[in-house]
């Protein structure tokens, strides 16, 4: 049947696919003039020591506000932005954005804690990735303990040597370094030890079982005993439920984030939650 349709190869395929393929480079396009347009956003998430409850970071989260489509989601167009290469470029707004955002916060006296900004793989492996970093916080003033940067398992157990490299050059800037989404991912342990890391994040898939599904809770303690052992900050991500929270004080988790405290913010609504919070 195919072959009557000549040499346009579309007719080869399955509409829905053609339609999905076209959508794709459209989306693709448009994304190569959000940041002009200034269609990119970032919202912001609490996160809260579990001991006192008080709050002690953000994590920047982006958004985009397409002209047709509406909102959508990073998970609808990050992991696209990764495989052509735009991630670059909205990853640099991103950082700057962040870190503008939140050195004005510092200064506003509202808030003493980190700003998390997640960096993906074909971004944390460009050759001038840590001299970007340090451009930034030139340029907004914010004092690099102030930002932490998160990276998956699978961006730092690639390349050791080169990692490690750069994860130190980061460190000596005196920036602090989180693993996201920890246990979806494959992790050598020796390494985990070896790397300058300040924070480990559970993947909510985990925090979500604590308390109804045996084995993702399991997980979850297991990391939880191996972080703290390691002498790492662990953060849950995802807090849910108050059982919740209650399972990770119990096992001694430093930290969480969820929509129980909070859902992520627009900077206005994380701008009045800052200032309740701090008057606390
Ligand atoms: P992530 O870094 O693991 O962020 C956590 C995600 O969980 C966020 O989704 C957040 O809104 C959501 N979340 C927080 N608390 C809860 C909860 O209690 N329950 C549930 N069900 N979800 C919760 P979001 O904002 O849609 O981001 C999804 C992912 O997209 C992020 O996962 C991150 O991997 C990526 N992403 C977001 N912003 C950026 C960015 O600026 N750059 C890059 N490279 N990736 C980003
Ligand atoms: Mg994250
Ligand atoms: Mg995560
Ligand atoms: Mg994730």
């Amino acid at each position: 049947v195919a072959k009557e349709f000549g040499r346009n190869g579309y007719q080869f395929y399955a509409p829905e696919m053609n339609m999905r393929a076209l959508d794709r480079l459209t989306l693709e396009s448009d994304l190569h003039r959000a940041v002009e347009r200034n269609e990119l956003f970032l919202m912001y998430q609490p996160q809260l020591a579990l001991s006192t409850g008080g709050v002690i970071g953000l994590e920047a989260l982006i958004r985009w506000r397409h002209p047709t489509r509406g909102l959508i989601f990073p998970d609808q167009f990050i992991p696209m932005a990764e495989e052509c290469g735009l991630i670059v470029p909205v990853g640099k707004w991103v950082l700057e954005t962040a870190c503008r955002q939140h050195a004005y916060w510092v200064a506003q006296g509202i808030t003493t804690g980190s700003i998390a900004v997640n960096i993906s793989a074909h971004q944390f492996r460009q050759t001038d990735f840590c001299e970007q970093v340090s451009d930034v916080l030139l340029r907004t003033g914010l004092q690099p303990h102030l930002l932490e940067l998160e990276v998956t398992e699978g961006v730092v157990m690639q390349g050791i040597e080169q990692v490690l490299h750069k994860l130190n050059t980061l460190r000596e800037l005196g920036v602090t370094l989180a693993i996201d989404d920890f246990g979806t991912g494959y992790s050598s342990l020796n390494y985990l030890k070896q790397f300058p890391l300040h924070r480990l994040k559970i993947d909510q898939s985990f925090t979500h079982g604590l308390g109804s599904d045996q084995e993702s809770g399991a997980i979850a303690k297991a990391i939880i005993q191996m972080g703290l052992s390691l002498g790492l900050d662990v953060l849950a991500e995802g807090i849910e439920t108050q059982e919740q929270e209650k399972h990770l004080q119990a096992l001694g988790c430093n930290a969480g984030q969820g929509f129980l405290y909070a859902k992520p913010l627009s900077d206005e609504e994380c701008e009045q939650y800052l200032r309740v919070t701090s008057s606390d």
